[in-house]
């Protein structure tokens, strides 16, 4: 027995001498490292309440608000949501998840994917008194790629109402995040709420609805632009847009309408679904500002945007934060479109 132990000694002391001479602990620390640090998987079980996958994926997304959407948008992560940026990226990868867990069709190219591609030019910013724009830059320049997004819930016929936001908006500039939590974070909620509402409900409409998540609006418009002359959809089969822009500020109840075309159907119909809602909606002169309602109001298609009366507050700014944000308005902006919509489609 003793000798045995006296050897056994001698082999420890004998590792002692060559393991660190060797490096060997290190090396097995290295090698290990990657396998200690795999997560654990999990086993994923669909939750008791909920019958299918589908509605266990739906919820995901119907426990979310609009005020979380705009919290996701207007992050530091989303860098400003500028067209052709990684930003943009991120966001649209929001907003085509949530499409997907609620359960949408895609209706982007082919109608196989949420998003449609286009490819926007080189632009330079501008300041306008103390709001940033963009102005196009040099056309012959490599233009970059971005991309819309786009759902749809079938109706019972073809003819469509297109209910749209943009996403995008002006990115870092100067070491400025330029967040656009009202323009237009609220107006993407706001939409992405109407859809949960109607999604809940499971009702067929009559029309088709159409979803769109615009980019490139800030550089004018170029993502509704590049729908309508390469549409997923066919022109003719819409009937009303109604866009939904900047609609996070206050006072709470008073909305702003801009309209460029005879479109009674889209006015009448949203003056009156605020009205329903308890609030305010009168067109008001856009001082040469416009939104993507009048790529569609200039084909003779009834289009209306709907943005908060004082939409000009903090806009376009780095103040244009969450902070700043009425959430009572982006909820009462939701009201209206979902009242609009139950008029127009169902
Ligand atoms: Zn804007």
């Amino acid at each position: 027995m003793k000798s045995r132990r006296v050897f056994l000694k001698m082999l420890f002391g004998l590792g002692a001498v060559i393991l660190p001479w060797t490096g060997l602990p290190g090396k097995i620390r290295l090698a290990t490292a990657p396998m200690m640090k795999q997560p654990k998987t999990k086993l994923f079980l669909v939750p008791a309440e909920a019958q299918t996958l589908e509605e266990y994926f739906q919820s995901e997304s119907l426990n979310r608000t609009a005020w979380d959407d705009i919290q996701t948008l207007a992050s530091p992560d989303m860098e400003g949501r500028r067209a052709g940026t990684r930003g943009e990226g991120l966001a649209s990868q929001y907003i085509s998840r949530e499409l997907s867990l609620l359960g949408l069709e895609p209706m982007g190219e082919m109608g196989k994917s949420y998003t449609q591609a286009f490819t926007i030019p080189e632009v330079r910013e501008v300041f306008s008194g103390s709001r940033l724009t963009f102005s196009v830059g040099d056309p012959n320049r490599l233009r970059a790629p971005s991309l819309n997004v786009l759902g749809g819930i079938s109706g019972e016929s073809e003819e469509t109402i297109l209910i749209s936001a943009h996403y995008d908006h002006l990115g870092i500039f100067q070491g400025h995040l330029y967040p656009g939590a009202s323009d237009n974070a609220s107006g993407v909620g706001s939409v992405l709420d109407v859809i949960r509402r109607l999604v809940e409900e499971k009702s067929t409409p009559e029309k088709s609805l159409l979803f769109a998540f615009w980019s490139g609006e800030e550089m004018g418009f170029l993502g509704s632009r590049a729908f309508v002359s390469n549409p997923t959809v066919p022109l003719e089969n819409i009937k009303a847009v109604i866009n939904v822009d900047t609609v996070g500020t206050g006072p709470v109840g008073d909305f702003g309408l801009w309209a460029d075309s005879n479109n009674d159907l889209a006015m009448t119909t949203i003056q009156e679904a605020a009205s329903e809602a308890g609030t305010h909606a009168a067109l008001v002169n856009s001082n040469g500002h416009s939104s993507d309602h009048i790529t569609f109001a200039r084909l003779g298609i009834p289009a209306v945007t709907i943005l908060a009366r004082e939409w000009l507050k903090n806009n376009h700014s780095p103040q244009d934060t969450i902070r700043n944000i009425v959430v009572e308005q982006v909820q009462l902006a939701s009201e209206i479109v979902y009242r609009a919509i139950k008029k127009l489609a169902f």
